[in-house]
C-alpha cells in the first residue's frame, strides 16, 4: 500500500504532533528498466523514476503534500500558486482533500490541457495572466507576502523538503545510489532537492546532470532568458527561482547543465514510450534526450554505470503534444474483412 510522504518518511520532514497527515497515496513510485536506451548509452542500466504515477501525474505532489500540511496546521484557509500547470493540478487536488480554497495563476496561453483539466475539475479559481512564469511568479510572491494565502510555489521550503523524498526511495529500491542521476530543470527546485535527499541519506552520492531545453536554458548561459520558448511547456522558464541552490547541487555533485532542442527532447519521448512503454509528458523526455547526446559525443563516458533518469510527469498531461508528435490517423476504411486485413498488412 501506497502510505504517502508523510507518513512513510516522517523522521526526515518538518512535522509536528499538529500536522496533518495529509496523502493522496503520493510516493513509491517504481523504477523502470529501459535496456534498450541502455544499450545506446553504453551504460551498465538505465532506470527510468515514473513519476508520473503520482496522484496527479507529477512529481508535485511529493512537496505538494508537505506545502499544504504546514500551511494547514499554521491555519491557513487558502493556498496560491503560479504554474505551468502541474503545480496547479497538484495544489488543487490537495487543496481539495483538504477542504481549503486553491487560487492559481497561469500565464496566458501556456497551459498543457490535462493540466488545466486537472485544475478545473478539482475547483481551482484559476486567473489567466498576460505575461510568462516568471512574471506569475512575481505578482504571487507579492500577493502571498501581502495577504497571508499560504504560497505552495517551490520557492516554498516544504515542497523541497517532501520532493528529497525520491531520492530515498530510488537508494531504497536499488540498495544503492546510482552513479548518475539526470533530470529535467525548469525553476530548479527538484535538482535541489534530490542533491538534498542524497546528501541526507550520507554514502555515495550521484553526479547530477540537469538538462533544459534550448529555448529555456538559463543555467546554461549563465543568465536570465527574457522570453523562455520550448514544446516543454514544464521547463519554460527563462529566470530559475532555485537558482542558487541548484548551481551548487550541481557543482558539489560534479554534475552539469546542458541543454536540448525540442526536436531532441520528442526523439527521446517517442522512444520512451514505444521502446520502454513509460508515457511521459515532453519535459520529462529531456534527461533521455540529455543523456543520447552525451553519449553520442563520447560513447564510453557511461561505462560501467546505473544511471535514473526521473521522468517527471505522465504523458496524459499534454495530448496535444502526443498527437502532434504522432503519424496522422489513416482515413476510415470499409467495414469488410479484407479491407481491415488490407490496412494491417
Ligand atoms: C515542475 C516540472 C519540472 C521542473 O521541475 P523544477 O523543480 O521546476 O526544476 C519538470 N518536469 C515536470 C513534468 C514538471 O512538472
Amino acid at each position: 500500500m501506497r502510505r504517502g510522504v508523510l507518513a512513510r518518511w516522517a523522521a526526515h520532514l518538518p512535522l509536528t504532533a499538529r500536522t496533518p497527515l495529509l496523502s493522496l497515496g503520493e510516493g513509491d513510485t517504481p523504477l523502470v528498466p529501459a535496456p534498450t536506451l541502455a544499450r545506446d548509452l553504453g551504460c551498465s542500466e538505465l532506470w527510468l523514476k515514473c513519476e508520473g504515477q503520482n496522484p496527479t501525474g507529477s512529481f508535485k505532489d511529493r512537496g505538494m503534500v508537505v506545502a499544504l500540511a504546514k500551511a494547514i496546521e499554521a491555519g491557513a484557509k487558502s493556498a496560491v500558486c503560479a504554474s505551468t500547470g502541474n503545480t496547479s493540478a497538484s495544489a488543487a487536488a490537495y487543496c481539495a482533500a483538504a477542504g481549503i480554497a486553491c487560487n492559481v495563476v497561469v500565464p496566458e496561453g501556456k497551459i498543457a490541457l490535462g493540466k488545466l483539466a486537472q485544475a478545473l475539475a478539482h475547483g481551482a479559481r484559476i486567473v489567466v495572466l498576460r505575461g510568462n512564469f516568471d512574471t506569475a511568479l512575481q505578482r504571487v510572491r507579492e500577493l502571498a507576502g501581502r495577504t497571508g494565502i499560504a504560497l505552495v510555489n517551490s520557492v516554498n521550503p516544504h515542497r523541497i523538503e517532501g520532493q528529497k523524498t525520491a531520492a530515498f526511495e530510488i537508494v531504497e529500491t536499488l540498495d544503492r545510489a546510482p552513479d548518475t542521476l539526470a533530470l529535467p530543470v525548469g525553476n530548479a527546485g527538484n535538482i535541489t532537492a534530490y542533491w538534498r535527499g542524497f546528501v541526507e541519506l550520507g554514502g555515495r552520492r550521484p553526479v547530477l546532470l540537469g538538462f533544459q531545453a534550448a529555448g529555456a536554458a538559463p543555467l546554461v548561459s549563465g543568465k536570465p532568458v527574457a522570453n523562455p520558448e520550448t514544446i516543454a511547456t514544464a521547463i519554460r522558464i527563462g529566470n530559475p527561482a532555485s537558482w542558487k541552490l541548484a548551481v551548487a547541487a550541481q557543482q558539489e555533485s560534479g554534475g552539469m547543465f546542458a541543454a536540448v532542442t525540442d526536436d531532441e527532447i520528442l526523439a527521446a519521448y517517442r522512444r520512451l514510450s514505444s521502446e520502454a512503454g513509460v508515457f511521459c509528458e515532453p519535459a520529462s523526455a529531456a534527461p533521455v534526450a540529455g543523456l543520447l547526446k552525451l553519449a553520442r559525443a563520447e560513447p564510453k563516458r557511461f561505462a560501467g554505470q546505473v544511471i535514473v533518469a526521473v521522468l517527471t510527469g505522465h504523458g496524459l498531461k499534454d495530448p496535444q503534444a502526443a498527437i502532434a508528435a504522432a503519424p496522422a490517423l489513416g482515413a476510415p476504411i470499409d467495414d469488410d474483412p479484407a479491407a481491415l486485413e488490407a490496412a494491417l498488412k
